[in-house]
């Protein structure tokens, strides 16, 4: 029994020692690339590559215990990798609810994987149980490195911020615009006025739905797949008046039905693979990549397994000419998913790997600006808020 006594803070201890470090091993685990950097990339590509603007629609890296500003040598991105990949905008969505046994079919809303990452990480308490708190917190994260970056990450709120961080960048490329979105509007708590707070905090796009049916509308993962509920078309009306972009990744089909029905800005479609190349239960039929490309929206095509059916630059390029030749290549853009527990060829340092394989598939040097960027750059001086 002394023994015992004895033991117990040891054994305290060794248990706070796996919980506290478990986050960063599943980062390392679940947020792989297939090649370790550095990538190598020919003369012609890296030449066409360093003069682009490169914008990318989604990634997962707030929800990860890791400073944006420093280089990591697991997780896809970071300020340094993001600036060696020559990326000029990164789209910073946040995860706040994620279902035990996540699957791409069916799950339920009634567990959460995401409220013991919190405790792990040492999240402030409020987020244990609120998935408010948890984007705004996550949010918070975002706006301490760019004010902490010496004005190499700048959060985008306007459409002044944009032209004028572009100016700058014409300068010196050396800098990336950040621009945050909700993985999904459960942050909302069922009650349209958290808009509000999201808004306020900085958040510019919204996804409606994640991996579960949600208080606004069906989830492509979910167990009933529906379309807007009444709360979700009040929603889409108040996004509207906001100037917020909606993002349907994720999106049940009469979800995007529904939206494609009613909006009347630009759509987007952040992170999905197309079910001409890889059929699945969360990538683009023809018909809703039209009605996409229809509102003026863009789609940004994935990096990973289920998006584009492998591991590989040759399998993203496939899924990114198809949809070109469905929508145009003013639609289609760039959606890697990083650090979103997902494996993918390469981390945000290999992006010139991309433009090499848009180079030998045959996509003219203007054509190649515009999915790696240009469209979404468009988009944005568009439709973000006036000043
Ligand atoms: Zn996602």
């Amino acid at each position: 029994m002394r023994k015992f006594l004895l033991a117990l803070p040891i054994l305290a201890a060794l248990g706070a020692g796996v919980f506290f470090g478990l986050p960063s091993l599943l980062d390392r685990w679940m947020n792989s690339v297939e090649t370790p950097p550095p990538y190598p990339a020919s003369e012609s590509a890296r030449q066409l590559h360093d003069g682009l603007f490169i914008a990318d629609l989604h990634d997962d890296a707030l929800l990860w215990q890791r400073d944006l500003l420093e280089r990591h040598d697991y997780g896809h991105s970071d300020l340094p990798r993001l600036l060696e990949g020559r990326v000029a905008l990164q789209v910073f969505s946040t995860v706040t609810k994620t279902p035990r046994g996540l699957n791409y079919r069916s799950n339920a809303a009634d567990s959460d994987n995401i409220t013991l990452l919190a405790m792990a990480q040492r999240w402030p308490r409020e987020t244990w149980t609120s998935l408010l708190q948890r984007a705004l917190y996550q949010a918070g994260k975002l706006r301490q490195a760019a004010a902490a970056s010496d004005g190499r990450l700048v959060l985008i709120r306007t459409r002044g911020d944009f032209s004028a961080f572009i100016q700058a960048w014409r300068q010196d490329p050396r800098r990336v615009a950040a621009v945050l979105a909700s993985e999904g509007l459960h942050p909302l708590e069922g009650r349209l006025d958290n808009l509000e707070r999201l808004y306020d905090a900085g958040f510019r796009i919204a996804g409606l739905t994640h991996f579960f049916d949600n208080e606004v509308g069906g989830s492509a993962h979910g167990l009933d797949k529906g379309g807007l509920t009444p709360l979700g078309r009040q929603v889409i009306a108040r996004l509207e008046d906001k100037a917020m972009l909606i993002d349907l990744a994720h999106a049940s089909r009469a979800l995007i039905d529904d939206v494609l029905a009613v909006a009347r800005r630009p759509l987007l479609v952040s992170h999905t693979g197309v079910e001409g190349t890889c059929p699945g239960p969360r990538n683009l039929s023809d018909r809703h990549l039209r009605g996409i490309a229809a509102s003026g929206g863009v789609v940004g095509i994935g990096y990973w397994d289920a998006a584009v059916c492998a591991t590989s630059v040759a399998a993203i390029v496939q899924a990114i000419r198809y949809s070109a030749d469905q929508i145009g290549v003013e639609h289609v853009a760039l959606g890697s998913d990083f650090n979103g527990t997902v494996h993918t060829p390469f981390d945000a340092s290999g992006l010139a790997q991309l433009t090499e394989g848009l180079l030998a598939a045959g996509f003219s040097q203007a054509e190649i600006a515009a999915i790696m960027g240009g469209n979404v750059q468009r988009l944005l001086l568009a439709s973000l808020p006036a000043d």
